[in-house]
């Protein structure tokens, strides 16, 4: 057997991957001529590669690290529960200490009555028991015709069948099938790049009653929920105009349509409170929540349900779960990873000190040339590369192609930071500092001149007509 570590020269780690690896959201051909990058360990916001570059990282991985990297005390969580109960199933009528005591930690954190969790192991599988559970729900209430789902274009929800279909990314619902039947899509509150002339919270407002519009449509009868990720992450850090999410909850509350929020991204911290549903005053009656909730360390996530759902549900037999619904090892660890988050003022902290921060100093950023707009909520963070300021002009060159350019320069100047179309967007780990903030600012603006600068020596300044 070969031994494959992180001592072997990086062209020979490389070629294997690309002999034996499928990576996910990759064109392979293409990736396996240029050769992965191979990230070999991690430090705070730091990572480190095979040929021994550093690099800030800007996403914190995919959204997940809120806790920054290396904290020694989640792997001693891990091997003591390994060493002590690696594995048992939450079905058959057991349970066991970790799942029980995440569950009663996350009931504590969530605001209103959401204090019930179903686990599962990824945002997908949580988004797929919404599918599941609120038509199971709306059945036990003698209302079975109410299965619709309402979302979002350019939401996302996840990979697997039913949370893509929920998302609405029209380049993976163009493979294998999708979206599932029921699942209906509207228009989203991105202002900045659809609004036009419309005042932003006109545009808001306008965007939150498509919900109305579609409800009224296929019959509130027919509509079991609307889902939304409180601000759009993967679709490129979109946050709507302060009137649309308190009319997308009149409508909801008004119909009598259940309201998910999904908090994948936006749970645990990152948008400076606890949950984006309290940042963005939305009182949800079920949350997705995965990723900074073990930070990333331990897959692990769910859908929390308020009493009402709960009991209701709790009424009939729910004929659905995984092998690793409540795994010992990742609830261990991500009550570990919630413990330090409190204990050591990680949220509170994000939340009064380094996002304001965070967004001052992005904010200069706007007065690049090549930036439209600069925006954060909390720890997130987006800007709008356009040829004209002005007019908040598109690009004529095909969409993502400046963003491409532009995540490479990135990479270039030792920082990460993720492109979605052509708009850049940052989401770091909470424990991020003043001064790497200061780093992150300047390497995106010697980045943004260097991206100029091709874009310009390649004629591709010009703005869509
Ligand atoms: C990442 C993400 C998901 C999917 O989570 P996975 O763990 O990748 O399955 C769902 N919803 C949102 C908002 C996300 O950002």
């Amino acid at each position: 057997m070969n031994l494959i570590t992180n001592h072997m020269p990086t062209a020979e780690l490389q070629r294997l991957d690309a002999a034996h690896h499928l990576h996910p959201f990759s064109h392979g051909h293409a990736l396996n001529a240029k050769g992965a990058r191979v990230i070999t360990r991690a430090k705070g916001v730091t990572l480190t590669d095979s040929d021994g570059n550093e690099y800030l990282d800007g996403m914190a991985g995919l959204w997940c690290v809120n806790i920054g990297y290396g904290r020694e005390e989640l792997a001693e969580a891990a091997a003591r529960q390994m060493k002590e109960l690696p594995y048992y199933n939450t079905f058959f009528q057991t349970t066991h200490a970790p799942v029980i005591a995440l569950a009663e930690r996350i009931a504590n954190l969530t605001p209103y009555d959401l204090n019930h969790i179903f686990f599962a192991s990824s945002g997908s599988e949580a988004n797929d028991t919404n599918i599941r559970l609120v038509r199971t729900y709306w059945e036990a209430k003698g209302k079975p015709s109410k299965r619709a789902i309402i979302s979002r274009k350019n939401a996302y929800h996840g990979s697997s069948m039913g949370s893509a279909s929920l998302g609405g990314m029209a380049a993976m619902h163009a493979q294998g099938g999708m979206p599932i039947p029921d699942i209906h899509h509207i228009d989203q509150p991105y202002w900045y790049g659809e609004g036009g002339d419309t005042d932003p919270e006109e545009f808001g407002k306008v965007r939150a009653r498509q919900l109305e519009q579609k409800i009224l449509e296929l019959g509130a009868d027919n509509v079991a929920a609307f889902i939304g990720e409180p601000i759009q992450g993967a679709g490129g850090v979109i946050i709507p105009p302060a009137s649309y999410w308190p009319e997308i909850q009149r409508i909801c509350d008004e119909h009598d349509i259940l309201l998910i929020a999904d908090e994948v991204i936006c749970g645990f911290g990152r948008t400076g409170q606890w949950f984006g549903s309290q940042t963005l005053d939305i009182r949800p009656q079920i949350m997705t929540v995965a990723k900074g909730l073990s930070s990333g360390y331990q897959p692990i996530g769910g859908s929390i349900v308020n009493d009402e759902v709960a009991d209701v549900l709790n009424s009939v037999e729910f004929s659905h779960g995984y092998t690793y619904s409540g795994h010992p090892v990742a609830c261990a660890v991500a009550l570990e990873n919630l413990r330090i988050l409190d204990e050591e003022g990680i949220v509170t902290r994000a939340g009064a000190e380094t996002a304001p921060y965070l967004a001052e100093k992005w904010a200069t950023l706007a007065d690049h040339p090549l930036v439209g707009e600069a925006v954060t909520c909390g720890m997130l963070a987006s800007l709008a590369l356009t040829p004209h300021k002005a007019s908040r002009a598109k690009f004529a060159a095909e969409k993502g192609t400046a963003g491409l350019i532009c995540r490479d320069r990135c990479f270039a100047n030792n920082l990460v930071m993720r492109h979605v179309g052509d708009r850049m967007v940052v989401s770091p780990p909470l424990i991020i500092t003043k001064a790497e903030i200061d780093t992150l600012v300047e390497r995106a603006w010697t980045a943004f001149d260097e991206t100029q600068a091709r874009l310009e020596h390649e004629g591709l300044m010009k703005a869509a007509g």
